[in-house]
């Protein structure tokens, strides 16, 4: 409780510096846009003390806002990502006291605007982590049906690299052939979230959420052309194409995220005809993809040792050669290299 008192003083300090700057947020027209949540507060000022006769649970606030209030407290020492699209308290002479407040404190009010699919993702919006969303994808039970509509390819060109698993590694997206300075478009509408540079991997890269829940990312860009939290209409040039990060030849990596699970683009989009696969919905089967993800994880390598042969190394673990070579896709009479890596699961 004390730290909460800490909390709010702290709030109010700023607050109070900010009073002679907050003119122009207080003549503010609220009934134009009228806020979300509005709290009463039975307070002639702003004292401290005053606070504590915030009422929260009058307020009925939505059960995302709930766990930010400690008894009649409200706790804004939280998550950034966690804060609410608005949260606004009146005081009762008409003083709009919160909505000023995280403006300042965060110096930007586009966190308090709302975020395509923001339910789904359960507030959770950040630059920091292409993904961020720790279990929600895990939670899921049933099959998702993703609305399609308003689809634009994002660059025309054959598939370089598809989808899959790459000897040691998953390749989360599918590779497309782009000239750098080629045009990189948005697939559908949304929001940036992030414009990221990672040298040993995207290079620079944008990803997007977008209104119909899926977010994409757009890698080895040479150059982004839109700004975190800027707003984008499907089709929009949102990049330049390029070959920064870790890229052989230049191409765009495309990737397609539900909650952050990477789904392959090509079960989406047909990139012979450049067009979607199904143009109404897309079906996420939840069972599926948990069990394509239980057999990556169940993956096994051996490493060549001297002497090693494929006979010798499938007695150890228990399979044949031929499965062997399957996995591996070799033939039988390959000569093995000490330090290669045998998949034998
Ligand atoms: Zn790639």
């Amino acid at each position: 409780m004390k730290n909460l008192k800490v909390l709010v003083l702290s709030l109010f300090c700023l607050l109070l510096a900010s009073w002679a700057y907050a003119d122009n947020v207080f003549t503010e027209d609220l009934s134009l846009n009228p806020p979300l949540d509005t709290l009463a507060v039975d307070s002639e000022g702003d004292e401290l003390e005053e606070m504590d006769d915030l009422d929260a649970r009058a307020a009925q606030l939505p059960e995302c806002l709930a766990g930010l209030f400690a008894h009649d407290t409200l706790i804004l020492g939280c998550d950034m990502e966690l804060l609410p699209n608005k949260i606004i308290v009146r005081t009762k002479d008409g003083d709009v006291v919160y909505k000023l407040a995280p403006q300042f404190m965060f110096g930007d009010s586009t966190l308090f605007t709302h975020h395509p699919a923001d339910s789904l993702y359960r507030h959770i919006w950040t630059d920091e982590r292409v993904n961020p969303y720790g279990n929600l994808f895990d939670s899921l039970r049933e099959d998702v049906h993703i609305p399609m509509a308003g689809f634009v390819l994002p660059a025309p060109g054959y598939v370089t690299s598809p989808f899959g698993w790459r000897r040691y590694r998953m390749h989360k997206g599918t590779d497309i052939k782009v000239q750098i300075g080629d045009s990189i478009r948005s697939a559908w509408s949304g929001q940036v979230r992030i414009v990221g540079w990672d040298p040993r991997g995207y290079g620079y890269y944008v990803v997007l959420r977008h209104d119909n829940g899926l977010e994409t990312i757009y890698g080895h860009l040479s150059r982004p052309l839109v700004d975190e939290y800027e707003r984008v209409p499907a089709g929009y040039v949102i990049g330049l194409g390029g070959n920064t990060g870790r890229s052989t030849g230049s191409h765009l990596h495309l990737e397609i995220r539900y909650l952050g699970e990477a789904v392959n683009p090509a079960n989406v989009i047909d990139f012979t005809t450049g067009k979607l696969k199904n143009d109404q919905e897309y079906v996420i089967g939840i069972k599926a993809m948990k069990q394509a993800r239980a057999e990556q994880a169940a993956m096994k390598y051996h490493k060549v040792k001297s002497g090693d042969t494929l006979s010798g190394i499938a007695k150890r673990y228990g399979t044949t050669v031929r499965k062997l070579c399957q996995l591996n896709k070799i033939k039988e009479t390959k000569v093995l290299q000490i330090g290669q890596k045998i998949r034998v699961r």
